[in-house]
């Protein structure tokens, strides 16, 4: 068994603007993931955003009522017992931000997706954001039926039959709907009691390689600190697989971009973990689950203002391939949805530049070849993926990247 208080899974937060992703995640743990002081500002979350939190169940309340994140039972002010600890990736929602979504989503071992009750179902990120956890093979789906608190119980029914409408047919088609009010904490008991049995903690492989996706990297010096006192490097991110150490050996890939007479190359950057958080707890070795902060003795140059994110690590030469051109077999979807026009989606063109979100790496490319149901991009950023990878596709639609299918891929 492991630690009751280190997160064990990833949880992803995604739906259309506004919903209340946001306010969700701060109903359940307490903590307000909009911290950058430009996201406050602007009231939408721009980055991923990460918060952890222990699940208790009342020793002396049964059913929904006695599951809380709370250590005394908000039913009967009772002990609770914690019995796990999950880790929230709260995706943005505006449509601007897929990019961000699609790295968060590979991070994520299930995923709720949040409707607010007040407005028509679907709107269009949460057609986008259902598609994209469908393309990227999320299965273990909760859907969180919003704000209750604003519409009468008859229109709360109403918009319940528009959301069954809406994932017929989908990879939500049997997922749970649990209507909430993350505003005014009604009914997250049962949310938490449906998390708890949709997302359990996978089988993990502790003996298999470790791979770590990076989603953030910090310098975490402040502003004219001595010389002396410099710490290295921070990169934050999720392990995917494996267990990471205090002390191991690593190696980012792609790494660092340098320049050899008039060709750009990729060079793997090594290093040694000096320490790891998991959420807010020093620990010696990491499991998946959770965003784990990983110290280094890198130059925290390299690793300042995300600019690792989208890389992988793990120990040295046991990292999948890094590759500038990327061969992928193709399905795309029939029409372009997230948009308010659903125009139908054309087949992938030779020379048409595409974006694309492989683990937490977004990168952009243009198709140098194509055959049937198979295209080559060459890419602007080289990334790290092994063979069978799953790639999300976007293209240029109206001025905007649209998501418009996957690609798995090949040797
Ligand atoms: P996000 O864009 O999905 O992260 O949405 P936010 O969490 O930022 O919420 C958007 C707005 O909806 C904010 O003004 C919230 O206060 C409000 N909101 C969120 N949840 C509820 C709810 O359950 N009831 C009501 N009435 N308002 C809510
Ligand atoms: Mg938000």
């Amino acid at each position: 068994m492991r630690d009751a208080f280190i997160p064990g899974v990833n949880i992803g937060l995604v739906g259309h603007v506004d919903h209340g992703k946001t306010t969700l995640v701060s109903a359940l743990t307490g903590t307000w993931t909009d911290r950058h002081s430009e996201e406050i500002k602007r009231g939408i979350s721009i980055r991923l955003g990460y918060a952890d939190t222990t699940f208790y169940k009342c020793e002396g309340c049964t059913g929904t009522e006695g599951y809380s994140s709370q250590p005394e039972c908000p039913k009967c002010g009772g002990k609770a017992v914690p019995f796990r600890t999950v880790s929230f990736v709260d995706a943005p929602g505006h449509e601007t931000l897929m990019a961000t979504m699609l790295s968060g989503s590979a991070l994520m071992d299930g995923a709720m997706l949040v409707i607010a009750a007040n407005e028509v179902c679907p709107q269009p990120q949460t057609k986008e954001h259902l598609m994209a956890l469908e393309l990227i093979g999320i299965k273990k789906i909760v859907i969180v039926q919003n704000k209750i608190d604003v519409v009468t119980q008859a229109e709360a029914l109403e918009h319940y039959k528009q959301i069954k409408r809406f994932i017929k047919g989908t990879i939500a088609e049997n997922a749970p709907i649990i209507p909430v009010s993350a505003q005014k904490g009604v009914n997250i008991g049962a949310l938490i009691q449906t998390l708890d049995e949709v997302i359990p903690e996978p089988e993990r492989n502790p003996e298999i390689d470790p791979l770590l996706l990076v989603a953030r990297s910090f310098d975490v010096n402040k502003p004219g600190c001595s010389w002396r006192d410099v710490k290295g490097g921070v990169i934050g991110g999720s392990l995917i697989r494996g267990v990471l150490h205090e002390g191991d050996d690593i190696e980012i890939r792609p790494g660092r971009q340098v320049q050899i007479e008039n060709r750009t190359k990729w060079e793997p950057i090594e290093t040694k973990i000096t320490s790891i958080n998991a959420g807010k707890t020093g620990v010696t070795d990491a499991s998946p689950g959770g965003l784990l902060g990983v110290a280094t003795k890198l130059d925290p140059a390299l690793t300042k203002s995300d600019a690792l994110a989208g890389q992988v690590a793990g120990l040295v030469g046991k990292l999948p391939p890094v590759w500038e051109r990327l061969k992928f077999d193709v399905t795309l979807m029939d029409r372009v949805v997230g948009a308010d026009s659903e125009q139908i989606i054309e087949p992938l063109k030779h020379k048409e530049p595409l974006m694309l979100s492989v683990g937490t790496a977004v990168t952009v490319g243009v198709i140098v070849n194509t055959k049937k149901n198979q295209v080559e991009v060459q890419l602007k950023r080289a990334v790290c993926a092994e063979v069978g990878a799953r790639i999300a596709i976007s293209r240029q639609v109206g001025g905007r990247w649209r998501l418009i299918g996957m690609g798995i891929l090949v040797e």
